[in-house]
């Protein structure tokens, strides 16, 4: 656990994000129950971050600590028999994918082109095409005073949101695949990946989708229809590719993407009557902290 910490830009795709109280990467299970102890002993709020695809931190007052799941002790993969993996919760998707095909196992190509960690994915459910994490969980193991396993079947996952795991940090997980062939989950892989670089932002930081999709309706398409496309805030920039997008263009500031998604959550509620929510997780200072 460190003072020095570094501002949390340097970790998140955004890359925006002030400095936290404390950060702390722990190496092992033995160093995470050091570092939350320390937390409930101080008293001191921490949030969990594993590879900062998702969320916005605001630059400045930020009030907690930040504990990294991302080192090797949390970043090994096992084959648990029964086309069954055993993962560490720092894992990358894209790591896990790669062992995926190399070993045959199939049925997780669909989040192939999604950012960040196992542990990230099973705390937002994360998915695309109609598919999401939450689908191939038989367990997790999660920390908080104590280390224990849930059953995938007492998690309630929902689109893009869980139940079930509040607080806890996830730090390993039991996934089911299926047997494939490694030609085809190639196959499958490539094509998720150019149908993603095709109709998202490439090349800008961004934090994926801003908004989740209201019920049938998609979220970009309100946002387009809005005249959102291409719209700029002090250093940020709505994607002139897909409206749910917005890009850290020109050193923008959590304050500019702040603002920018008040006004695109009026302006939608005004023409359609629709709130649009949230999917990225705002990570707020004290400034922010009463508003929105
Ligand atoms: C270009 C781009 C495309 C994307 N496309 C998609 C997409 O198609 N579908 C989709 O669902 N998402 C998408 N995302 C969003 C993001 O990649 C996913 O939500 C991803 O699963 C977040 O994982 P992460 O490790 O980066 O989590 P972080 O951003 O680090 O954290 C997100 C949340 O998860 C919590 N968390 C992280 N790790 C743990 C842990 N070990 N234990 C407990 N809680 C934890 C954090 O506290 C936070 O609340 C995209 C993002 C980008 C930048």
């Amino acid at each position: 656990m460190t003072n020095d910490s570094k501002a949390l830009k340097a970790f998140t795709t955004f890359r925006i994000g002030g400095k936290p109280l404390f950060y702390s990467r722990p190496e092992n299970y033995s160093e995470l129950f050091d570092a939350l102890r320390l937390c409930r002993k101080r008293e001191l709020d921490f949030k969990i971050l594993g590879g900062g695809s998702n969320i916005l931190v605001d630059d400045t007052g930020l009030r907690f600590g930040v504990i990294h799941i991302c080192s090797p002790g949390f970043g090994w993969i096992e084959y648990a028999g029964n086309n069954r993996l055993r993962i560490g919760g720092g894992v990358s998707l894209r790591a896990m994918l790669r062992y995926c095909k190399e070993n045959g196992l199939g049925g997780a190509e669909f989040l192939a082109g999604i950012p960040g960690t196992v542990g990230g994915a099973i705390a937002g459910n994360a998915g695309a095409h109609g598919l999401s994490v939450g689908s191939l969980v038989k367990y997790v193991t999660v920390v908080d005073k104590r280390r224990y396993r849930l059953s995938g079947e007492d998690i309630d996952f929902s689109y893009r949101s869980v139940r079930g795991l509040e607080g806890a940090v996830i730090t390993e997980a039991e996934l089911e695949l299926s047997p494939r062939s490694p030609e085809l989950i190639e196959e499958q892989i490539k094509n998720n990946i150019a149908g993603k670089k095709a109709a998202q932002p490439t090349g800008k930081p961004n934090a994926g989708c801003i908004f989740k999709n209201p019920g049938e309706k998609s979220a970009g398409r309100l946002l387009d229809l809005c005249g959102f496309k291409g719209r700029v805030r002090g250093g940020v920039r709505v994607s002139g590719d897909h409206a749910n997008f917005i890009c850290n263009h020109r050193r923008g500031s959590a304050r500019d993407v702040f603002f920018m998604i008040k006004e695109m959550k009026k302006v939608v509620k005004e023409e359609f009557g629709i709130d649009l929510e949230l999917e990225i997780k705002h990570w707020k200072g004290q400034e922010n902290a009463k508003v929105a």
